[in-house]
């Protein structure tokens, strides 16, 4: 970040109380929104993102829909977070690595070019570990403190918060969960064998339903073949959703953790999923016996940019402080 103070966003004098900027930035479409101090949605608002082009057009994408939003509202801007895809180094505000999705993005100094363009304090987070601040502030770990967050989107990301705040691990890279092995023999993204994400990302179980049944269908059109009965539709949920609490139960022994919080676009077939985690749960579950509970993202679609919103709040308020977001 920089200690830049000053603000593109509307003229001095404003009426309007300085916004706070969340954005989520992914592989296909950039989202943002601006928060009062306290988290209190004013708007928001989402562009495809030239995920192709390289990280200066990211930039520029995501800076010029945040000033778009703060002109519509006639509000100046006092800071910004982004949760963005990839492993992040938070300290330095840098994209250590990223996935082919993405162009020029390994290496780029996000949190300096967006201070560049917005001229105010930029912090960055993983887009996972954002998300699951969103629902520790505002969602489904409210009041939590230690919770694992489980993203199943495109691929499949994972984050920790351990008292009530971000477990980042010595190389910003804990929780990644996604590309942990021994769920199946299928080849990964990432070039390796058996990654939960084999079987739990959006692009897996479109991958395996076209494997299995010879037709090409999106994530949610498999969903609703499902619902109405499709057996191979269902296998390829039931498969998903087992491997995610497998993943959800070690993790929890491990950590002595009691809530998993699941989101991303595949959550939205929660219908689906639920049934085959809480057998697996039964069947698989810490042998600690305290019980371990998974649960739907609430505000899954905004999560990662509302808690990327309330990352900068915290810094804001206490520019040392570890954003714990539990209340
Ligand atoms: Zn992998």
């Amino acid at each position: 970040m920089s200690d830049h103070a000053g603000t593109r966003c509307a003229a001095p004098g404003s009426a309007v109380a300085p916004a706070i900027a969340g954005i989520d930035i992914g592989g296909t479409k950039i989202s943002a929104v601006l928060t009062d101090a306290e988290g209190a949605l004013l708007a928001k608002g989402v562009v495809p993102a030239p995920a192709s082009e390289g990280g200066p057009a990211m930039a520029d994408a995501a800076a010029d829909l945040v000033l778009r939003l703060c002109d519509a509202l006639g509000a100046s801007l006092a800071g910004a977070g982004v949760g963005a895809a990839g492993v992040i180094d938070q300290e330095r505000g840098v994209v250590v690595a990223a996935s082919a999705t993405f162009t020029g993005w390994t290496g780029f100094r996000l949190a300096d070019e967006l201070v560049a363009r917005l001229d105010v304090p930029v912090w960055i987070e993983n887009d996972v570990n954002a998300f699951l601040l969103g629902e520790l502030r505002w969602g489904a770990a409210r009041g939590a403190s230690d919770v694992l967050g489980i993203m199943l989107g495109t691929g499949v990301g994972g984050a920790i918060a351990l008292h009530g705040a971000l477990h980042h691990g010595t190389h910003g890279a804990a929780g990644e969960i996604g590309h942990t092995p021994g769920f199946s023999a299928l080849r990964c993204t990432c070039g390796q064998t058996g990654h939960l994400e084999t079987l739990a990302s959006g692009t897996s179980i479109a991958r395996r339903y076209r494997e299995a049944t010879g037709t090409e269908a999106t994530t949610p059109e498999i969903a609703d073949r499902a619902r109405a009965g499709e057996a191979s539709a269902r296998a390829v949920f039931d498969d998903a959703a087992r491997a995610t609490a497998l993943a959800a139960s070690t993790t929890a022994s491990l950590l002595d953790l009691d809530l998993v919080v699941v989101g991303g676009g595949v959550h939205a077939a929660w219908d689906l999923l639920e049934p085959g985690i809480a057998e697996t749960l039964r069947s698989d579950g810490p042998v600690s016996g305290i019980p371990l509970r998974v649960v739907p993202a609430e505000i899954s679609a905004d999560a990662v940019a509302r808690g990327a919103a309330a990352l900068a709040a915290a810094r804001l308020a206490d520019p040392e402080t570890t954003p714990l977001v539990a209340v």
